[in-house]
């Protein structure tokens, strides 16, 4: 089958994607038939997908899942190959980038203000909707972004996830001068590139021993890294936690000043241990992040356009998949993981 963009697809073509058939079982490649696009979504061939940690919780059960067989992935960047007869604001062509929120209600509480990605009826990519792990997918066309040219497929796929929710973290500590990352993984090396061209500081939080994720921290222009049960040599005026780990919540109120912020960025973390309420008075504020709106996508995105974000990835082909999830458990590649379709690797794709 062709994979270029710009073909309608026969309504019985098949297609390659990586499947999950239960929780804690790896990923199956198969084929499966094409998606057809019908209402608002758009169907759209897949040149990257980037792998979030959210995978590895939704692939290791550690959140409900939703419905199964499932293909996972939600940072996708593809071009439009087909519309559905209700789409108004994409065509054929175009490129876009598919997030995490894939649909919404539109009316409730939340729709209503401003807030939607609290949405009680929110349904998510590579989640309540089959995903980027895939030769093609469907996305609500209401619900993609438009990407800044600057950035090729694979650069782009790591913002998407860890880009934009980690840029929504970023707002809510508060504009912050000196910004400790706990975690140093895709989210924050993006974010540290951001937060550098703000004129913040950042401290950066890995694993003890981690020596090899505190010197890619520190090439990136960090002015501290170190382990994660460290003091850093300055008070913190926020910190951001990526890493999955409850006990990270009061290591890093401890190395916050007094006013300082603690945003929770993942959505699953383990359990956080006890701790005495000093480590909170002081106005010391611990918050979570959960998904995204499309307006932090709109900013975000503005952000990147000005902003030359130079995403790390490592490419692995699609039928790879359960290697890249590995490789995100163990923390064992700098930056992003990135999927690209088997078919698409002869297209000039490289590492770097
Ligand atoms: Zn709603
Ligand atoms: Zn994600």
């Amino acid at each position: 089958m062709p994979l270029a963009g710009g073909e309608v697809m026969a309504e019985q073509a098949s297609m390659l994607a990586m499947v999950l058939d239960a929780p804690g079982v790896a990923l199956r490649a198969a084929r499966i038939p094409v998606p057809v696009a019908g209402g608002t979504d758009v169907l759209i061939a897949v040149h990257a997908c980037g792998v979030c940690r959210t995978d590895l919780h939704i692939v290791d059960g550690e959140l409900a899942w939703h419905r199964l067989p499932m293909v996972p992935g939600h940072e996708i960047v593809g071009t439009v190959v087909a519309v559905g007869p209700d789409v108004h604001r994409l065509g054929v062509g175009q490129r876009v980038g598919v997030p995490w929120l894939a649909g919404t209600c539109g009316h409730c509480r939340f729709c209503d203000n401003g807030h939607e990605n609290l949405c009680d009826g929110a349904v998510f990519t590579g989640y309540d909707r089959d995903g980027g792990y895939a030769e093609y997918t469907l996305a609500d066309a209401r619900y993609c972004f438009a990407l800044p040219d600057r950035y090729d497929a694979i650069h782009a796929a790591p913002l998407l996830c860890a880009g934009l929710i980690g840029y929504r973290a970023y707002a809510m500590a508060g504009g912050p001068r000196r910004l400790g990352l706990y975690g140093f993984g895709a989210a924050a090396h993006i974010l540290t590139q951001i937060a550098l061209a703000q004129e913040c500081e950042v401290y950066a939080f890995t694993r003890p021993g981690d020596e090899r994720s505190q010197e890619f921290a520190r090439a990136l222009g960090a002015c501290w890294a170190g382990p994660s049960d460290a003091r850093p040599p300055a008070e913190l005026d926020a910190a951001i936690i990526f890493a999955p780990d409850g006990a990270l919540v009061p290591l890093a109120l401890a190395a916050c000043r007094k006013g300082g912020t603690v945003v929770c960025a993942g959505i699953h973390m383990r359990d956080i241990p006890g701790f005495p309420y000093a480590l909170l008075w002081g106005e010391r504020c611990l918050r979570s992040v959960a998904n995204l709106t499309r307006a932090d996508g709109e900013h975000f995105f503005a952000v990147a356009s000005s902003v030359p974000i130079h995403t790390s990835t490592v490419v692995f082909p699609l039928t790879r998949a359960n290697e890249a999830l590995e490789a995100v458990r163990t923390g064992g590649i700098d930056g992003a993981a990135v999927l690209v379709p088997d078919a698409r690797l002869g297209d000039g794709v490289r590492e770097e």
